[in-house]
């Protein structure tokens, strides 16, 4: 894993802590030859220990926010968190549900905030454009 950390193609993690799968599907259609997010090197990786970027859709609920942050806590550094939606980045509108804690930033730090309801490919990628510069400076600082 050293030689990957010098890579400049960041790994994804993708992970619903509550959403009504309406981001889940616009995230998923990134990974589509339409989108195909893959051109820019990323990957979309199953295991924590391997991404670079947690993308989070969904507002964080109770139950999922444990998970949440044990899958943080397992990625490598450095890493960052997307917030994908409105439900994501503010946990609208299922603020003030008795099972809602709200948006990801409640618990654990988010890098991008991407806006939407839900949230378009395109506007997706913009996020990610925008993390993975971000990501870029992290691993300079980082060395
Ligand atoms: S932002 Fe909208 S589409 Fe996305 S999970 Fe929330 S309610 Fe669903």
């Amino acid at each position: 894993m050293a030689a990957r950390r010098e890579a400049t193609s960041p790994w994804l993690l993708h992970f619903d802590t509550g959403s009504c799968n309406g981001c889940d599907i616009e995230v998923w259609a990134l990974l589509t030859p339409r989108y195909d997010i893959e051109r820019f090197g990323m990957l979309n990786k199953g295991n924590p220990k391997h991404a670079d970027v947690l993308l989070v859709t969904g507002a964080v609920t109770r139950k999922s926010a444990e998970r949440l942050k044990r899958l943080y806590d397992q990625m490598p550094e450095p890493k960052l968190v997307i917030a994908c939606g409105d439900c994501a980045s503010t946990g609208a509108p299922y603020v003030g549900c008795y099972n809602v804690l709200g948006g990801v930033d409640q618990v654990i730090p988010v890098d991008v905030y991407i806006p939407g309801c839900a949230a378009r490919p395109e506007v997706l990628i913009d996020g990610v454009m925008v993390a993975l510069e971000k990501w870029k400076v992290k691993k300079e600082v980082k060395a």
